[in-house]
C-alpha cells in the first residue's frame, strides 16, 4: 500500500499555519483541530516547517510563559521529512522510527499535498493484519 491510498481515505486538506503566528496561536489552532501538529506554511504552497506538541514542552520548558508571545518559528522544526503519494507504507514507518516523528507532510513538486500521521498508518497496518488473519481462518476452513 501507498501513501496515494492513504490520501484518497483520508483526504488532502492539511491544517498549516504562518511561521509569524505567536507560540499561543498555534497551540489554540492545535486544541480547535485537536491535532499534535501543524504544518508551517511557507506562504507559496510549500513547508517552512512543522511546529508539533513536543516543540511546545521544549519551548516551555526553556522559556516558560515568555514563549506564548513569541513566533512559533522560533520553535518549529525547519528541516522537515517529507514523503510522497508514491511512498509506501513500509518506507513511512522506517522514516518515522528512524526519525523519531509522527508526522510526514506529502509534498509533490515542494507542494504540500497531504500528511499522513502514525494514527493513519497503524489504522490500516491493524486492518491488513486482521484482513490476513480472516483469509487463514477461511482457508482453514474450507481445507
Ligand atoms: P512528533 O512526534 O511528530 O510530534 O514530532 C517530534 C519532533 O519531530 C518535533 O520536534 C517535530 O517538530 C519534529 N517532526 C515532526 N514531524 C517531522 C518531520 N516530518 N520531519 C522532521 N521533523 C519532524
Amino acid at each position: 500500500m501507498t501513501v496515494a491510498r492513504i490520501i484518497a481515505e483520508k483526504g488532502s486538506s492539511v491544517v498549516t499555519v504562518q511561521p509569524d503566528r505567536t507560540l499561543d496561536q498555534a497551540i489554540h489552532l492545535l486544541a480547535e483541530k485537536r491535532i499534535g501538529a501543524v504544518v508551517v506554511s511557507d506562504g507559496h504552497g510549500g513547508i517552512a516547517g512543522i511546529l508539533s506538541e513536543r516543540d511546545i514542552m521544549r519551548a516551555l520548558a526553556s522559556h516558560g510563559g515568555a514563549a506564548f508571545d513569541q513566533p512559533l518559528a522560533n520553535f518549529m522544526t525547519a528541516n522537515v521529512t517529507t514523503c510522497t503519494r508514491q511512498t509506501s507504507v513500509e518506507d513511512v514507518m522506517e522514516l518515522m522510527t528512524e526519525g523519531r516523528f509522527r508526522h510526514l507532510p506529502v509534498c509533490e513538486n515542494g507542494k504540500l499535498v497531504g500528511l499522513v500521521s502514525i494514527g493513519d498508518v497503524v489504522k490500516r497496518r491493524i486492518a491488513a493484519v486482521e484482513a490476513e488473519h480472516q483469509a487463514m481462518r477461511d482457508y482453514i476452513t474450507m481445507a
